[in-house]
């Protein structure tokens, strides 16, 4: 008997592959053949989903998917364009492992070679279902994405475990789920379970059948440590606050911060009327490891991360407790209400980012104001979130050459988790703030031409007002926003935001603030709540002074264009060793700044880039600066009357 040599090995294990797989699969489809375009038909029956999401330690879920079929050509897509995310974020290179057969036997499937979320597969005659499975590998660190399973927390997004059939609307597709989860854990969804089925597993659980879109639109957490507020307990329609952690310790609330929610959702009411949903869940992340802080919307609950110490360090988490309102905002700003060019047929569908200065912006603006009126921040706490950002947004150097209406495009742009080199001169999502700063020049110049009678509440309340009967997505342009601002004040509401949206920051200042009765002020105090997020995230702040951070680790992890820092050619990824000669520590930072001031002598920062060490010489006089409000006295306090509660 002679051994064969590797190629000849090689070419006898394709014999006997490429003979098996003739046998049972059906030849591959081309890669390249047309998908076909949503129509207004309904699939007919029902997509049955299995997910099941128990293995914590390797943060895999395994999916089974059962589609209803006829003979024929068949495209299957998995979710590209995501809402909430304003982008083609689609995780297409998790989904792994893809089997598809029919009747036990294996089908051949072809990525399309254009739209590589598209997969093409020829349904032989006679085949009324196929199964497909696959798994979708969550990222198991922080570098390769959001961490959505950890050994105490998992996040089941349905997005990113589904393939659904080209052709049709979301809402046309029937899709039922179910989930395996850890046993012992709880969980939480916007969906509703089907009464347990006999013999089913205490951690198996089988949902109604909801659309495509409501699927995709109600994730759900699974957790070990899990505790549940009601916020809104008189009513009929329930808003739950459904917290996972780490462990039970992070869980302790005090009736304070929990009134302080109840408040928060009694405040968003009066400001827009009934939600598009009959029950509301906040599905709440309070972790150190779980998926990162910030939120993701949908119509009926909300994914956020907060922080482990949301509860328990109360205090420097104000940053964090403006996302829940922020959130809940967008149950009608964003989700029952949608600009025209983002609500698309299906997940496959580009979307458009044109009236995101709405959808982010003016949510951006409820949510100081919510958070202000319901005391979830203290008055100071509002005013320092809005220096903060009047400070930012004025010196903000991309404003001179990018224009806000422009900035709309950047979730499209900016690649999955890339972080930007310069983004104060990219600009990024400049749609949140600065568009904040537009809805509060709109609320007070309604307030200025109704002589105080209307305000930006009138236009919220008209605006995004939910029928009784139907919670079904509405969708508006800007020719809508114009004509309904016109109807709360008359005035030239298109020139208004025109301007606003298109101009460049010579020709567009920010001058809105001295109309609300407080003007913007620099001290050498740190702005409460900027020390709150710089304290979480261990950075020391000289933005307003050298226009640079410094992380907990001394790397400089923002520096802003056109500062002194930057004159001195720093760049973020720097590490600073040393200031005038001695070890860096932000005190002595801060002393040097103070210092500078006095003797107006360059400041000396040692740097280290690579194996390069450099000394950056930086000219700076102006002492030690964070930006505040202060009050213009004998003028009206447009702002203590848009932050008093309702
Ligand atoms: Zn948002």
């Amino acid at each position: 008997m002679t051994i064969p040599k590797p190629s000849r090995l090689l070419c006898i294990f394709s014999a006997i592959i490429f003979s098996i797989t003739t046998i049972v699969t059906i030849a591959a489809p081309a890669s390249n053949i047309a998908i076909p375009e949503p129509t207004k038909a309904r699939y007919s029956g029902t997509l049955k989903l299995h997910v099941d999401v128990t293995d914590i330690e390797r943060k895999i879920h395994r999916a089974r998917l059962s589609i209803p079929v006829t003979a024929g050509a068949l495209t299957l897509l998995f979710p590209q364009w995501l809402p909430g995310n304003h982008a083609p974020n689609g995780n297409i290179a998790g989904l792994s492992g893809l089997t598809i057969t029919a009747g036990g036997n294996s089908l051949a499937w072809t990525r399309d070679t254009v739209n590589v979320f598209a997969f093409h597969v020829t349904v032989p005659a006679g085949v009324t279902t196929i199964e497909a499975e696959y798994q979708y590998l969550t990222a198991v660190s922080r570098a390769q994405g959001r961490v959505l399973v950890t050994p105490d927390i998992v996040n089941l997004q349905w997005n990113s475990v589904l393939l659904y059939p080209a052709g049709y609307r979301d809402d046309g597709i029937t899709v039922e789920a179910s989930m395996t989860y850890p046993e012992g854990w709880e969980y939480a969804t916007a969906l509703d379970a089907k009464k347990v089925a006999v013999g089913n597993p205490a951690n198996k659980v089988e949902f109604a059948a909801v659309s495509l879109s409501d699927l995709i639109d109600s994730p759900v957490y699974a957790g070990r440590f899990v505790k549940r507020f009601e916020l809104d307990p008189a009513s009929k329609i329930p808003v739950r606050f459904n917290v996972f952690a780490d462990n039970a310790e992070s869980l302790e609330s005090t009736p304070e911060q929990i009134e302080a929610h109840r408040n928060m959702v009694k405040q968003t009411y009066k400001v827009f009327g009934p939600g598009p949903y009959s029950r509301y869940e906040f599905l709440i992340a309070a972790s150190e490891t779980f998926g990162g802080t910030g939120g993701l919307e949908h119509r009926q609950s909300t994914e956020i991360g907060v922080g482990a110490g949301y509860f328990t360090k109360y205090k420097d988490f104000a940053p964090s407790r403006g996302v829940v309102p922020h959130e809940l905002v967008h149950a009608w700003d964003g989700k029952f209400s949608r600009p025209a060019d983002l609500n698309t047929r299906n997940f496959n569908e580009p979307m458009q980012n044109s009236l995101l200065w709405v959808y982010e912006g003016q949510t951006t603006y409820w949510t100081d104001i919510i958070a202000a009126r319901s005391g979830l921040y203290s008055p100071l706490e509002a005013r320092e979130a809005l220096a903060r950002t009047f400070a930012s947004m004025e010196r903000r150097a991309g404003r001179t050459w990018r224009n806000l209406q422009d900035t709309t495009n950047d979730p499209i742009m900016s690649a999955r988790d890339r972080e930007k080199s310069w983004p104060s001169w990219q600009r990024g999502s400049d749609y949140y703030p600065e568009a904040l700063l537009i809805w509060l020049d709109a609320d007070i110049r309604i307030r200025e031409l109704t002589q105080e009678k209307r305000s930006l509440d009138d236009f919220a309340r008209t605006f995004f007002a939910v029928p009784a009967d139907s919670f079904a997505t509405q969708s508006y342009t800007f020719d809508d926003v114009v004509n309904t601002l016109n109807a709360v004040a008359p005035y030239d509401w298109k020139s208004f935001m025109r301007t606003r949206l298109d101009g460049l920051r010579d020709n567009n200042p920010l001058d809105t603030l001295g109309r609300s009765g407080w003007k913007i002020v620099f001290t050498d105090k740190p702005n409460v709540f900027s020390e709150a997020a710089n304290k979480n995230r261990g950075n020391s702040d000289f933005v307003h002074s050298l226009g640079l951070v410094v992380d907990k680790k001394d790397v400089i992890s923002d520096v802003e264009w056109g500062s002194p820092a930057f004159d001195g050619r720093i760049t973020i990824g720097a590490t600073l060793i040393a200031v005038n000669g001695r070890a860096y520590k932000a005190d002595l930072l801060n002393n040097a700044i103070a210092a500078a001031n006095v003797s107006k002598k360059p400041i000396e920062l040692l740097i280290k880039t690579d194996d390069t060490y450099r000394t950056a010489s930086v000219n700076y006089v102006g002492g030690i600066r964070h930006p505040h409000l202060e009050r213009i006295e004998g003028t009206k306090d447009r702002l203590g009357t848009i932050f008093t509660p309702l």
